[in-house]
């Protein structure tokens, strides 16, 4: 099997050259066509299986096949014109369209630096790390660029969600990374908070260890039939 036959975009084929990607992991061989047609998934597999690039290769085969926003300006941009006029810029909450949630700071890096590897050759697609212990200036920056994709810890994005700050209005793609992990921690109100707010049209792909118990019950109330994916 190779990455050419699971259909991905050939910007995305080209980056994976460059990273050194020879062939597709186990999960990415089941994963990555059925995500490719917006399938939810529910994924048992461990560290080190690919699992990152599972979801996150057809995710960006989505988003690199839609049209750019036509006239559309970053928030950024609307608030510098905006003090040009010499008016107060409003402030635009920004509108991913994908959210990846995660347990650690450190797995949302690790996501987050990946994520700019398989995208390095998408120009238009950008990922943002939202973490709890960074300063809030500098996460107000990263989210006033607009990202396509934030990858979050639970946490901190409630706080943002509440205050205004991130839309989710517009999240075509949900990914649930590590779920079993992020239940032990004692974010299920948080995640329950975050998915509620989302439209139910999205696509939801949730990884875990274990696709029992609690983890499976809340697995299968926010996934609609669901491919299970066992490695
Ligand atoms: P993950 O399970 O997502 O944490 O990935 C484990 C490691 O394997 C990461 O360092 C990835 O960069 C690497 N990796 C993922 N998929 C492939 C692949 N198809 N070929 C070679 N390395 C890969």
């Amino acid at each position: 099997m190779t990455f050419e036959a699971l259909g991905l975009h050939s910007s995305i084929l080209k980056a994976l050259t460059d990273a050194g990607y020879t062939k597709p992991t186990p999960v990415q061989e089941q994963a990555v066509p059925a995500a490719i047609e917006g399938k939810d998934l529910l994924v048992s597999s461990q560290t080190g299986s690919g699992k990152t690039a599972a979801f996150m290769l057809p995710s960006l085969h989505r988003l690199a096949l839609q049209e750019p926003a036509q006239g559309g300006r970053t928030p950024a941009q609307e608030a510098q014109s905006a003090r040009a006029r010499g008016e107060r810029p409003r402030f635009k909450p920004a509108q991913p369209k994908m959210l990846v949630l995660t347990p650690t700071r450190e797995l949302a890096l690790q996501v987050t630096t990946n994520t700019d590897k398989y995208c390095a050759n998408l120009r238009r697609i950008k990922a943002v790390a939202i973490l709890g212990g960074m300063p809030y200036p500098k996460q107000m920056q990263l989210l006033s660029r607009n990202p396509d994709i934030i990858v979050a810890t639970p946490g901190r994005l409630i706080d943002h969600m509440e205050s205004g700050k991130i839309d989710f209005s517009q999240l075509e793609i949900l990914v649930l990374d590590e779920a079993d992990r992020m239940l032990d921690m004692g974010f299920i109100d948080d995640i329950e908070k975050i998915v509620e707010a989302t439209p139910a049209t999205r696509q939801t792909m949730l990884f875990s260890a274990t696709l029992d118990g609690v983890v499976g019950n809340m697995a299968r109330r926010i996934t609609k039939d669901p491919l299970v994916i066992q490695i």
